[in-house]
């Protein structure tokens, strides 16, 4: 039996643990009892039963005690188990089958069950989304209203993570970039910004039916970018310019914002349907790799590495 005194040294231990590698192991355990099967006994509130056990005791004389152990180990994370109230009995009750190290084996392995279960569920869940992104894509492919692609994105800023070159990034949709005369008209309203550590990417979207070749040869083997190809491309020139130009007012009215060299990504196109001959095809990708902070990306490539991620992610 603890003598007072040992009661005492093991609360106060107890509350040397921090605070914050509680939650650690209770989040690694997923609110369980370390045991395999040990179905969670609920408090009337919904709060599942289960208290901190220690591997090695932090009194001299308590189950698997360790001298060797510094007061800092034996508050460590590593010195706790999340158990039931019945398993703890069990545990300290047989100390010579629950040894430290069997008691390690029980909780690691129940850490890494929970790991495997939360990463598939993830899994699960992105790829999911992805996939009904897809879907929609199929249905969609030939719908060409503006309007519709901008929900879209706004709905599954996941979408872009490919024109953002993979980088995590919140997404905010008809953002002001600056250009408004005196009179507060004329202002720049840009499709989304993306904003990602240190930059900024400035997204300009057309539809999946807009052409992106001009229908008529321009001269020989030529082809000339289609009037909205072209004029999307300006444009989106025209809102880095701006945003470059009004950067001290714009990030005094948006703390966080970055841009340090700001790119501007136009996704519009399809070149699964737009019937391009080869000089044509190589006047597009002529075109296209000409611009230093432009990127141009048609919807089909967008759908089409986003089909490759949820591929990976089923395997
Ligand atoms: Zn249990």
């Amino acid at each position: 039996m603890d003598s007072p005194n040992d009661r005492f040294s093991a609360s106060r231990s107890r509350r040397a643990i921090p605070a914050s590698l509680i939650k650690i192991a209770f989040g690694r355990s997923a609110n369980r009892c370390a045991f395999p099967e040990c179905s969670p006994v609920m408090l009337d509130n919904g709060v599942p039963l289960l208290e901190i056990a220690f591997i090695s005791s932090v009194s001299a004389g308590g189950p698997r005690y360790s001298p060797s152990l510094t007061p800092a180990e034996q508050n460590s994370a590593g010195n706790i188990i999340i158990l039931c109230p019945t398993h703890h009995r069990l545990v300290d009750a047989n100390p010579e089958i629950f040894t430290a190290e069997e008691l390690v084996n029980i909780r690691d392995a129940h850490y890494e069950r929970v790991h495997r279960a939360l990463s598939t569920e993830q899994k699960r869940t992105t790829s999911s989304r992805l996939a009904d992104l897809l879907e929609i894509w199929a249905q969609s492919r030939e719908t060409g209203s503006e309007e519709y692609w901008q929900r879209l994105f706004s709905d599954h800023p996941e979408a872009f993570s490919l024109a953002l070159e993979g980088r995590a990034y919140t997404l905010s949709s008809k953002c002001y970039v600056g250009g408004k005369s005196i009179g507060n008209t004329g202002g720049n309203v840009l499709d989304f910004l993306a904003q990602h550590s240190g930059n900024v990417a400035l997204v300009e979207i057309k539809t999946p039916t807009t052409k992106l070749l001009a229908t008529q040869k321009y001269r020989g083997n030529v082809y000339a970018p289609s009037r909205e190809l072209a004029g999307s491309t300006v444009q989106a020139l025209e809102y880095r310019h701006s945003l470059i130009s009004n950067l001290p007012t714009l990030a005094f009215q948006t703390p966080g914002l970055r841009a340090t060299q700001p790119m501007g990504v136009i996704i519009i196109g399809d070149l699964g349907q737009e019937e391009m001959s080869e000089d044509g095809r190589r006047s597009f990708e002529l075109y296209r790799s000409s611009f230093r902070d432009l990127k141009i990306m048609t919807y089909d490539e967008l759908f089409g590495g986003l089909q490759m991620l949820v591929d990976i992610l089923r395997d």
